[in-house]
């Protein structure tokens, strides 16, 4: 190191090879992983947006995340699966996960599941789940995991979108020591969806009865006892080969499925496990996350394995003990036990946690605990000064979506130790190139403080999805389209930077809330609400919420007129409606109240006013309202509140 150089330095000499000279940075990133043929070219951008990583390399994610690690750990820890909805704890060590993956892919492969199909997962949070995962990988095929709290019309959109051969369930997931049975969803999706799989395999974990379907419905366990001892080689994919599709909400009501390639995936995460998690081999990682959504994906099944780490399986809640007892210590208690070095959960967790006997911090042995990484929402200064004082570790605040993969904002501490700023979630990650711009004009802001859209500039960096699932068309026009005159990809969310260059995110710019760290767009919810037989007209905002961020909170005009005066039949239509989306969606996208109003505010052109009528709700100024029709209907929702 020279004379002088600090720390920041240090990281901004590694950000700007990154963004300068990305062939010859990507290229050393991509030695952090295995190829059977080593990649030729590692960056062709010549068709913006779209971006290759790596083409001509041939590699495999499961032989990354399992197989590579046999020689040197084979007998050490690879998954531990903690439930404590079940009281079942097992640890798998990587020959044992090695085992069971190739028996999920004989089973995959005997139901007709080859190289480039489709398996939709809807499973809750159980080792089968990861084993489907990684078979998927294995194999060539493309998972598509759905997250288990989501209801029957969710699922049947996703299955419809991503036309699944096979589709992977259980009999039930179990929250709060609640049993959620599954195969009833999954039955109702499959009726639900024009496309139809053409065989399910289903876990059987013995929590609730399910009706089999003859001959597309197949159980688990006796495919696994004919494939005990199955060895299925990995097949050796391109890098650019699809590994998976996720799906997230945007701003219309059809879901996006966020597709993602192979070799650019394993080593982004490959490299996020060095540089952003600052993790070692052997070390036990701890995501709290659910692998329904992004962070399950990268940070509970592909990072921590890839990076030859053992990774906890976590079902439940935060505040049950393994019991099944009410127990706030639960995750230090894990933590002590297996020697999590690295930890990752949202602040809503946090919060939750928050409200527990602080003593609980202070009961269990938490010294091997290096660092806890926190995403997925807005983190509030009082839950981020709380945990950091409750757990003497740094707190890292990280910021990336479902598109990106992997961090684009937070601090790289393996790469050198960087402070954090309470309230940021920090500076840009190598290989982003982000800017924050003028939402009409498109012009830069470079000012400190300054407030536009966030926005990421081509070519993006290797694990950023690839295009939205077989349509690169919504994918040109609503990720690169957004600013005049610009071909940026927008993050679709506000954001100002310091004067040190620390970034602060200020909200979504468009229709989607962020429930308890979950992603969920507006007009999914709206569309669930209109099909209700009373509702004439729905409006659906976000609201500031002190527990879960934000909450949904829905407007109705309802075709029963005295709903709006009439509170038993405003209770009864609430009821209704309540269940309608939980029974849809599911339940975390059941709004948290629904009020009844003559009409709702809108421009002189019809256009919907939701950020006024967000703005009402939380108590602001709703802003510039010369464009309104009718301004009473604002003072109705203010009156209702
Ligand atoms: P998802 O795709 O579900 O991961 O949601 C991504 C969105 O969550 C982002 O566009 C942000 O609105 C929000 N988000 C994620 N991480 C953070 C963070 N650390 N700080 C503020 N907002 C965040």
């Amino acid at each position: 190191m020279k004379q002088g150089d600090t720390p920041m330095d240090r990281y901004a000499e590694f950000y700007r090879r990154s963004v300068d000279a990305p062939e010859a940075f990507w290229a050393e990133q991509a030695k952090l992983i295995d190829w059977k043929t080593p990649p030729g070219r590692i960056l062709d951008a010549s068709r913006p947006p779209f971006v290759t990583w790596f083409a001509g390399g041939t590699t495999n994610l499961c032989h990354n995340a399992v197989d590579r690690h046999l020689a040197t750990r084979g007998d050490q820890p690879a998954l531990i699966f903690v439930s404590t909805e079940t009281g079942v704890e097992k640890t798998y060590s990587f020959s044992e996960l090695h085992a069971e993956v190739q028996r999920t892919a004989a089973s995959l492969i005997e139901l007709g599941v080859g190289k480039g199909d489709r398996v939709l997962i809807y499973m809750p949070m159980i080792p089968e789940a990861a084993f489907a995962m990684l078979a998927c990988a294995r194999i060539g095929a493309i998972h598509c995991v759905v997250f288990g709290g989501f209801a029957s019309g969710s699922l049947a959109s996703r299955i419809e979108d991503a036309t699944p051969k096979v589709i992977v369930s259980a009999d039930a997931g179990s929250r709060g020591n609640k049993v959620l049975a599954y195969k009833p969803l999954l039955d109702e999706a499959i009726r639900l969806s024009a496309h139809k799989p053409q065989a399910v395999l289903l876990v059987d974990r013995g929590l609730a009865p399910m009706d089999l379907t003859e001959g597309r419905d197949h159980l688990s366990a006796g495919l696994r006892d004919k494939h005990m001892n199955a060895q299925v080689p990995c097949t050796w994919l391109d890098a650019t080969d699809i590994s998976y599709t996720i799906y997230t909400s945007g701003t219309t009501g059809k879901p996006k499925g966020v597709q993602r390639d192979t070799g650019g995936y394993a080593v982004a995460l490959a490299a996020s496990m060095k540089h952003i998690f600052d993790c070692r081999a052997g070390e036990t990682y701890f995501s709290t996350s659910d692998i329904g959504w992004v962070v399950g994906h990268s940070y509970i099944v592909y990072g921590p394995l890839i990076a030859g780490m053992a990774t906890i399986m976590y079902e439940g809640l935060p505040t049950q003990g393994i019991d099944r007892q009410p127990d706030g210590g639960i995750w230090w208690r894990l933590v002590e036990k297996y020697k999590v070095t690295v930890m990752f959960s949202a602040p809503t967790a946090v919060r939750v946690l928050k409200k527990q006997d602080p003593a609980l911090l202070k009961k269990y042995d938490l010294s091997s605990l290096r660092a806890l990484f926190l995403a997925g929402e807005p983190l509030d200064e009082p839950t981020a000064r709380w945990i950091s004082e409750g757990l003497g570790v740094p707190i890292i605040d990280n910021y990336w979506q479902t598109e990106s993969g992997w961090p684009i904002l937070t601090v790289a501490n393996g790469v050198e130790r960087m402070p954090s700023k309470f309230g940021s979630p920090g500076i840009p990650m190598y290989g982003y190139k982000v800017k924050i711009l003028h939402e009409s004009t498109g012009e830069e802001l470079t000012g400190a403080n300054e407030k536009g859209v966030v926005v990421i500039e081509g070519p993006t960096p290797p694990g950023f999805m690839q295009t939205v699932w077989r349509d690169d068309a919504r994918f040109v026009h609503t990720y690169w389209k957004s600013i005049p005159d610009k071909m940026v990809y927008s993050t679709f969310d506000w954001g100002i930077r310091d004067e040190d260059g620390y970034f602060y995110i200020l909200g979504r710019t468009d229709d989607v809330i962020n429930v308890a760290g979950h992603r969920l767009g507006t007009r999914e919810i709206e569309e669930s609400i209109s099909g209700h037989p009373s509702v004439a007209e729905v409006a659906v905002v976000g609201v500031a919420d002190q527990l879960k961020g934000q909450v949904a909170l829905a407007f109705v005009v309802s075709r029963e007129a005295a709903a709006v005066t009439d509170a038993d039949l405003a209770l009864r239509l609430e009821g209704e409606i309540m269940k309608r989306v939980s029974d849809d969606l599911g339940a975390l996208a059941r709004p948290a109240r629904v009020r009844f109003v003559t009409a709702l505010p809108k421009t002189r052109s019809g256009k919907l006013l939701r950020r006024a009528i967000q703005a009402v709700c939380e108590h602001r100024d709703p802003g510039d309202l010369t464009t309104i029709d009718d301004p009473s209907t604002l003072q109705q929702i203010k009156q209702l509140l």
